[in-house]
């Protein structure tokens, strides 16, 4: 049997224009498919409606095509795929594997916390299910065990949902999906084979395994990409105040981004347009010297 054709994506959350460190995700799923023939989608995870910036979708388009990131077929937006996660909910209501929580977030404050300060659901609804008349959110039980996956950077890991997430939100309580059942339902809808993503979601993987694994979808193989942090240890990020990508020197940019996807391009190469930058990349790109630390960005010029 032929293995399935190459499909990989870029899912940019359009609550503001890309910055270094978005570029670096972006690059590395364009390289991951060209070098393999593959197509490559772009998908808008505009699901968080309230966070979303009003004209950064068109922006995040408009930035990958002057970067010389050229993608394939029609963009994806998950504000329009309400009917497709619904169904996927109630696809795990129907399997037991979802219940109803009504626990604020004040309820929460005592919880345990994980390795990244997140609150680890001690399981309080799951445990004593409330009365369904005030709003509540869906979460998905998780069991004991530990799960297991291989990430084609960071190698062979393991993560005990259990102990390290707890049950989690699959629907909050505002009637907003959550990123980890839309992530899944699109990432099979449009065929996914390839996920190259920033690192900061390398834990959050376990979770989409597990919901594949619940709704009978494909698994994707999964790499994860090294962040950019700003001079104090944090990833650039809108809360951060990572600056949007500049519109001039964007060659410079190019060459930064590829640097630290362990793929610097030669010194006659590094100035000039990203397209011609990417073009030489492709043909070179070797996924095993993409570093997994991350990098610390340049200052500006
Ligand atoms: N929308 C997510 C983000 O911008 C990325 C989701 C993914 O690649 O799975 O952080
Ligand atoms: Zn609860």
């Amino acid at each position: 049997m032929n293995p399935a054709p190459y499909v990989g994506r870029f899912a940019p959350s359009p609550t503001g224009p890309l910055h270094a460190g978005s570029l670096v995700a972006a690059v590395a799923s364009f390289l991951d498919a060209r070098a393999a023939g593959g197509r490559w989608l772009v998908r808008m995870e505009d699901l968080d409606r309230p966070r979303c910036e009003p004209g950064a979708a068109d922006a995040i388009l408009r930035q990958l095509e002057a970067y010389g990131l050229v993608w394939d077929g029609a963009v994806l937006y998950q504000s329009q795929r309400d009917d497709a996660y619904a169904a996927a909910l109630d696809t795990l209501r129907g399997e037991g594997a979802a219940f109803a929580c009504t626990c604020s977030r004040s309820q929460l404050a005592q919880a345990p916390r994980n390795a990244e300060g997140e609150i680890v659901y001690p399981g309080t609804c799951r445990l004593h299910p409330p009365p369904r008349t005030a709003a509540h959110a869906w979460r998905v039980r998780v069991e004991a065990a530990s799960t297991h996956f291989t990430d084609r950077i960071h190698g062979a890991l393991q993560q005990n949902m259990a102990h390290d997430v707890g049950d989690f939100i699959v629907k909050r309580a505002d009637g907003l999906f959550a990123y980890q059942l839309a992530v899944v339902v699109d990432d099979a809808f449009q065929g996914v084979t390839h996920v190259v993503r920033g690192a900061d979601l390398l834990w959050n993987t376990p979770r989409q395994i597990y919901l594949q694994t619940l709704l009978g979808l494909q698994t994707p193989v999964y790499a994860h990409v090294p962040l950019i942090t700003n001079a104090a240890g944090q990833k650039l990020s809108k809360q951060t105040r990572a600056s949007a990508l500049p519109e001039t020197g964007r060659g410079t940019v190019m060459a930064h981004a590829l640097a630290v996807l362990g793929h610097a391009p030669p010194a006659e190469l590094a100035g000039t347009e990203p397209a011609e930058q990417l073009a030489w990349a492709a043909v070179h790109w070797q996924i095993e010297n993409v570093p997994t630390r991350p990098a610390v960005a340049k200052p500006a010029p």
